[in-house]
C-alpha cells in the first residue's frame, strides 16, 4: 500500500491514520488508566490540573508519581526540609484528592538532586509495568530555557522507562517477580512550547486553582499575588491557541515517533 506513494505529505498522512491509527481529534477515547510523572508535589496539578480534572470525571483512572520530595521549596529558613517534605506530601494528597485522583507513587528523590540514572529509571519501569497505563504524562524536557534540573531530568527518565518498560530483559528482575513488560500507547508532555492537543478548562479553571492553592506551602498571599496572574496567563496562551478561553496543551505522540523519527515535530 506504499509503494505507490509519491510524496511524503501522502506517506505521512497514511502512516498515521492508517499504520498507526493515530487519532488527535479523540486521543483519550479508549483510555482506561493514565500515569502522571511530576518532578514535585505541585507539577501536575499545575501543569495539568484541568485535564487531570477530566479525565477522572470520565472515569479515567489518573496515577500520580512524584519523583522528589520537595525538600527545598521554601524560602522560610525556620522549616527544615524534612518538615517540608512532611507538609508537602499532605498537600498533595489533598489537592489530588481534588481532581479525582486516589494513588500517588512517591519516589522520594531529593529535591533538586533527582539523578538521571539507571536505579530511577527502573522505578519508573516497575511503576509502568505494574500499572499498566495506556498513557504516560510528562514534563516536555526539550521546553526551551527550562532551567531546573529536575524538571528536565523526570522528562529524560519518564521517557527511557515508556521506551525500556516493553524489554522482558530490562529490568528482568521485574519480570520474575510476575511483573510483565508493556507498551503504552501514548505519551504526552505537558508543560510544553509545542503543544499539538488541547483541553478546554474553561469551566474547571477556578477548581484549578483552588487545588493549586492547596499547595499552602508553596503559595503564601504574596506569592499567589505573582502566581495567579501568571497561571491565568499560561491558560489563556494556551486557550488563544485553541479558540477557547482557557486550556491546557500537550504534545501527544505515537510510540513510534519518539525514536529516531525526522519528521516527529510534524504532528
Ligand atoms: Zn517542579
Amino acid at each position: 500500500m506504499f509503494e505507490n506513494l509519491e510524496s511524503f505529505e501522502e506517506a505521512f498522512k497514511k502512516l498515521l491514520e492508517e499504520v498507526l491509527e493515530f487519532d488527535l481529534n479523540d486521543p483519550f477515547k479508549d483510555v482506561e488508566k493514565v500515569l502522571c510523572i511530576e518532578p514535585h508535589p505541585d507539577d501536575c496539578v499545575i501543569g495539568m490540573g484541568g485535564t487531570i480534572k477530566k479525565l477522572t470525571e470520565r472515569g479515567i483512572e489518573v496515577i500520580y508519581a512524584c519523583m522528589t520530595d520537595g525538600y527545598m521549596g521554601t524560602l522560610d529558613s525556620s522549616l527544615t526540609g524534612h518538615e517540608l517534605a512532611t507538609i508537602r506530601r499532605r498537600e498533595e494528597e489533598e489537592s489530588s484528592k481534588l481532581l479525582g485522583v486516589k494513588k500517588i507513587y512517591w519516589l522520594n528523590y531529593r529535591d533538586t538532586e533527582l539523578p538521571y540514572s539507571r536505579e530511577v529509571r527502573k522505578d519508573l519501569v516497575r511503576i509502568i509495568r505494574k500499572e499498566k497505563p495506556d498513557g504516560v504524562f510528562l514534563p516536555d524536557p526539550w521546553l526551551p530555557y527550562e532551567a531546573h534540573p529536575d524538571h528536565r531530568n523526570t522528562g529524560f527518565l519518564a521517557l527511557d522507562a515508556v521506551a525500556f518498560s516493553p524489554l522482558p530483559n530490562f529490568s528482568n528482575v521485574d519480570v520474575e517477580i510476575g511483573l510483565g513488560p508493556h507498551q503504552v500507547s501514548f505519551i504526552a508532555l505537558y508543560y510544553t512550547n509545542k503543544p499539538n492537543y488541547f483541553v478546554d478548562i474553561t469551566d474547571v479553571m477556578e477548581l484549578k486553582l483552588k487545588a493549586i492553592r492547596t499547595h499552602k506551602s508553596q503559595f503564601p498571599d504574596d506569592v499567589w499575588e505573582v502566581w495567579e496572574p501568571f497561571l491565568r496567563t499560561v491558560a489563556l496562551f494556551y486557550g488563544k491557541k485553541a479558540g477557547v478561553k482557557y486550556a491546557e496543551g500537550f504534545r501527544i505522540m505515537p510510540g513510534l515517533f519518539y525514536h529516531i523519527t525526522p519528521f516527529a515535530d510534524l504532528i
